[in-house]
C-alpha cells in the first residue's frame, strides 16, 4: 500500500491499526469473517471505475465488454453452487437485497410475517424502526419461551390468522437449523410466498453443513460477507418465474449502478466456496461452534436452546451476575471480540441485554480447531469470572494474542 501511505498518512495508519487488531484478537462476532487475499485484491481493482446500470447484454452505457463477463461469471457460479434457477448479484448489501424483494412482491401496507428482532430476526424482517416495518404491516413470530426454539405450530397459526403475502425465514442469532420443508408447508397453507434470508449461514449451505433453502423457497436472499467469506455485498436467488420481478426491483427499483469491483470479488469468493477445502471449512465451523458450546456449558453457562447446530451460539449471562454489554466490553479488553445480544423474552433493554452472541466463522478461517476453541472457552470464562480485574483482562489479552500468532489470518499473513 505504498501509494496510500504517500497520499494519506492518516487513512494508511488507521488501516494498519485495523490490520493489527484483526490479526491479534480472537474475533467471535458471528457475522464477521476474514476474506482471502484473492478476494481483497479483486475488491481493490479498477472495476470500481466503471458504470454499468442494467444487466449483462442489456446495459445503458457502453464499454461493458469486460464487465458483462465479470457479472455473468458471478451469476453462473452462484447458480451452480446453490442450484438456483436465477441469481441477481447486484444488491449493495443484505438490507437492500431484502428491500428489493419487498418491492418486487408487495405494495405499501401489505402484510409480511418474520421472526421478531429480539428473538433473532433481522431489522429488515419488519422491525418497527426499519422501512420494512414502517411501509408494510409487519407481523412477527417469536421463539417458544420454554425451549428457545422456533415453534412451527405457532408460526402456522399466526400465518393463517394474518395472511401475509410473504413469510420470512432466516435470522441473525438463532443457533439451530431451520426446517425449510415445514416453512414451505406453512407458506402454502397461508397462500404466502416463502422468502428465506440465509445471510448468516450461506457459507454453511454452500459447504453442505446446513440444509439448503433453495429447493423450498420462492426467493432466497443472502449477504456475501458473513460465513460465505466474500466481499461486502448480497445476492438474490429465485425461481425463474420471479426473475424479471426481482431484477426490475433491484435495478431500477432501488439501486443505480452495480458495484462491479464487488461483483468480481463475489465471483472469486464463489469459486473458493465451490472447493473441497471450503466444504471442510464449513464442517469445521460447525464442529468449532459445538466445541466452544460444550466448554461453556461445562463451566455453567446457559446456552439458549442448550447448544448449537450452526456457526453461532447465544449465551444467557443472568446466572453469572453480569450483563451482556459489560461482558462484551471486558472481553474486548481481553482480546476477545463479540457482541452483546438480547435473549428470547429478555427482561433487559436492547442496548444492554442479558446475553452475548458468538460465532466461529472467522476463527475457523484462521485455522482454529476444537482444541483452540476449548482454549477460547477457558479464556472467556477466566474474564467473566473476575469481571472487574483489569490485570486478568491484560493477561488474557496476551494469551489471546499468543494463540492467534500460531494461526495467521487470511489476508493478514504479512502481520507479525
Ligand atoms: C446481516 C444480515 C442482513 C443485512 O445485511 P447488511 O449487509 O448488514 O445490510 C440481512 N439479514 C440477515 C438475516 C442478516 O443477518
Amino acid at each position: 500500500m505504498e501509494d496510500l501511505r504517500r497520499v494519506d498518512q492518516e487513512v494508511f495508519a488507521l488501516v494498519q491499526q485495523e490490520e493489527q487488531r484483526q490479526a491479534h484478537k480472537i474475533r467471535l462476532i458471528a457475522s464477521e469473517n476474514y476474506v482471502s487475499a484473492a478476494v481483497l485484491q479483486a475488491t481493490g481493482t479498477v472495476l470500481t471505475n466503471k458504470y454499468s446500470e442494467g444487466y449483462p447484454g442489456k446495459r445503458y452505457y457502453e464499454g461493458q465488454q469486460i464487465i458483462d463477463q465479470v457479472e455473468t461469471l458471478a451469476i453462473e457460479r452462484a447458480r451452480a453452487l446453490f442450484g438456483a434457477e436465477h441469481v441477481n448479484v447486484q444488491p449493495y448489501s443484505g438490507s437492500p437485497a431484502n428491500l428489493a424483494v419487498y418491492l418486487a412482491f408487495l405494495s405499501p401496507g401489505d402484510t409480511i410475517l418474520g421472526m421478531a428482532l429480539p428473538h433473532g430476526g433481522h431489522l429488515t424482517h419488519g422491525s418497527p424502526v426499519s422501512i420494512s416495518g414502517k411501509y408494510f404491516n409487519a407481523q412477527s413470530y417469536q421463539l417458544n419461551p420454554e425451549t428457545g426454539l422456533l415453534d412451527y405450530e405457532a408460526i402456522r397459526q399466526k400465518a393463517i390468522e394474518c395472511r401475509p403475502k410473504i413469510i420470512i425465514a432466516g435470522h441473525s442469532a438463532y443457533p439451530r437449523i431451520l426446517d425449510f420443508p415445514k416453512f414451505r408447508e406453512i407458506a402454502d397453507e397461508a397462500g404466502a410466498l416463502l422468502m428465506v434470508d440465509m445471510a448468516h449461514f450461506a457459507g454453511l449451505v454452500a459447504g453442505g453443513a446446513h440444509p439448503s433453502p433453495v429447493p423450498y423457497a420462492d426467493v432466497v436472499t443472502t449477504t456475501t460477507h458473513k460465513s460465505l467469506r466474500g466481499p461486502r455485498g448480497a445476492m438474490i436467488l429465485c425461481r425463474e418465474k420471479h426473475a424479471q420481478a426481482i431484477d426490475k426491483a433491484v435495478f431500477p427499483g432501488i439501486q443505480g449502478g452495480p458495484h462491479d469491483h464487488t461483483t468480481a470479488a463475489i465471483a472469486v469468493a464463489l469459486k473458493e466456496a465451490s472447493t473441497q477445502e471450503f466444504k471442510a471449512y464449513a464442517r469445521q465451523i460447525v464442529a468449532n461452534a459445538r466445541a466452544l458450546a460444550e466448554v461453556l456449558m461445562m463451566r455453567g453457562y446457559r446456552l439458549i436452546t442448550g447448544g448449537t447446530d450452526n456457526h453461532l451460539m447465544l449465551v444467557d449471562l443472568t446466572n453469572k451476575g453480569i450483563a451482556g454489554k459489560k461482558a462484551a466490553r471486558i472481553l474486548d479488553n481481553a482480546g476477545i471480540v463479540l457482541n452483546c445480544n438480547a435473549i428470547p423474552n429478555d427482561p433487559r433493554k436492547p442496548f444492554d441485554p442479558s446475553g452475548i452472541r458468538m460465532g466461529t466463522a472467522a476463527v475457523t478461517s484462521r485455522g482454529f480447531k476444537e482444541a483452540e476453541m476449548a482454549e477460547v472457552g477457558r479464556l472467556i470464562d477466566t474474564v467473566i469470572a473476575d469481571p472487574d480485574n483489569e490485570a486478568v483482562q491484560a493477561r488474557v489479552a496476551a494469551e489471546a494474542r499468543q494463540l492467534c500468532a500460531g494461526f495467521p489470518a487470511p489476508g493478514l499473513e504479512h502481520i507479525a
